[in-house]
């Protein structure tokens, strides 16, 4: 698809031509990924984090968050509980949490992997090298770390270096991009996204976002509105002010389904979910919209509600009171009334068994710059 054309639908807004994408948007998704809406059930372990982005609340300034972190037992209830739903994969998900060692990590990983059938997704923020390749060894199958904006700039300003760490090495500056090439260079599946509408965010920019998914072959893709979260930098709109008139993305529903629609059309066999920030902007029906837009995941959360409301990285999260099996109920209900059904099995990237299959001495790796 061409850089003008994307630029044209993000800018869209006649209705009927915009029937026109959603329809476009879906038969993609029906011809490459089929009907089946895989479930990934979320974990969200542990809320503290070391580090200090300007947009979401788990950051390590914000000191009115109550911090949580969940034993093993109780997250391999959850993962039980996964297993009962019919989920094929968990996925493990915290701040950036210098607790969750290296050694914790594995040895959770492991029993996960010998108790039960399912697929592990990790989303632990940025770690080292050492550790994201022994937790690979250790029997996780995927990673999840979204580059947030490609502009370099913008995503400096909201990602400051990390808090607390004295030496000059671990503050060099983030670097996501090569993060996502190391975890390819592990053999994980590989997912990563953007949000959509952050200040100073532009037209542009999101269409980069979207040119640099079609470059990087990932194997998921996640998508969601900006949420303000009031005890954040960038809740003070004179610090973080919009892009020029006619030029700031607006974080807003309709922004949220062009950008799920035009990823299906740029990465046609992606994994892409129906996020809880879109479920967020419309509690009655973002998530189905999202899944007759382009997308073909949901991911309920399994997250004890006791946590889960500590698990604030944006205020009034969708199902938030929720119970595991309350959210279960409610998705599987919402899958089958679209005439679509809950995917068997692990629900693997097409794109990671074509590159098995290839053999990875065949593929070019089209390494992130
Ligand atoms: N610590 C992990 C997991 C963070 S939560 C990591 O950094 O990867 C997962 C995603 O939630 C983030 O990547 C970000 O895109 C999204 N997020 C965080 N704060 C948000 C906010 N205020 N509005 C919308 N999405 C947000």
């Amino acid at each position: 698809m061409q850089r003008s054309e994307i630029i044209n639908w993000l800018r869209e807004t006649d209705p009927g031509r915009l029937e026109d994408l959603w329809r476009l948007a879906d038969r993609t998704r029906r011809e490459n990924v089929g009907d089946e809406v895989h479930l990934r059930g979320l974990v969200e372990l542990s809320n503290h984090c070391v580090r200090l982005c300007g947009y979401c609340g788990l950051r390590a300034a914000n000191a009115g968050l109550q911090r949580y972190r969940m034993s093993d037992d109780e997250i391999l209830l959850c993962a039980h509980q996964a297993i009962e739903f019919g989920y094929g994969t968990v996925v493990l998900q915290s701040g950036e949490d210098p607790q969750l060692t290296r050694g914790r990590m594995t040895g959770l990983i492991r029993r996960i992997k010998a108790e039960t059938p399912l697929a592990v997704t990790l989303s632990l923020g940025e770690r080292d090298d050492d550790e994201l390749a022994e937790w690979r060894r250790a029997g996780a199958d995927r990673y999840l770390l979204r580059f947030e904006t490609s502009n370099r700039a913008l995503y400096d300003r909201i990602h400051p270096p990390k808090a607390d760490v004295p030496s000059a090495a671990k503050r060099r500056k983030s670097d996501r991009l090569a993060i996502l090439g190391t975890l390819r260079e592990l053999d994980y599946e590989v997912g990563s996204g953007v949000m959509i509408g952050i200040p100073g965010q532009t037209f542009d920019d999101l269409a980069d976002d979207i040119e640099l998914f079609g470059r990087i072959e990932l194997d998921m893709i996640g998508v969601g509105p900006y949420l303000c979260h009031p005890d954040t930098p960038l809740a003070d709109r004179r610090a973080w002010p919009d892009a020029p008139a006619g030029r700031q993305v607006p974080a807003d529903e309709i922004m949220t389904y062009k950008v799920i629609a035009l990823t299906r059309l740029v990465c046609p066999r992606t994994n892409i979910p129906a996020t809880t920030a879109l479920a967020t902007l419309n509690t009655d029906y973002g998530r189905e919209l999202g899944l007759v837009r382009g997308a073909n995941v949901a991911m309920p959360n399994l997250t004890p509600p006791k946590y889960r409301i500590l698990y604030e990285i944006y205020p009034d999260k969708a199902c938030l009171a929720e119970t595991g099996l309350k959210c279960h109920r409610c998705l599987s209900a919402r899958i089958k009334a679209l005439g679509r059904r809950p995917g068997a099995g692990r629900g693997d990237s097409p794109n990671y068994h074509q590159r098995l299959t290839i053999g990875t001495e065949n593929v070019v790796r089209d390494r992130p710059e």
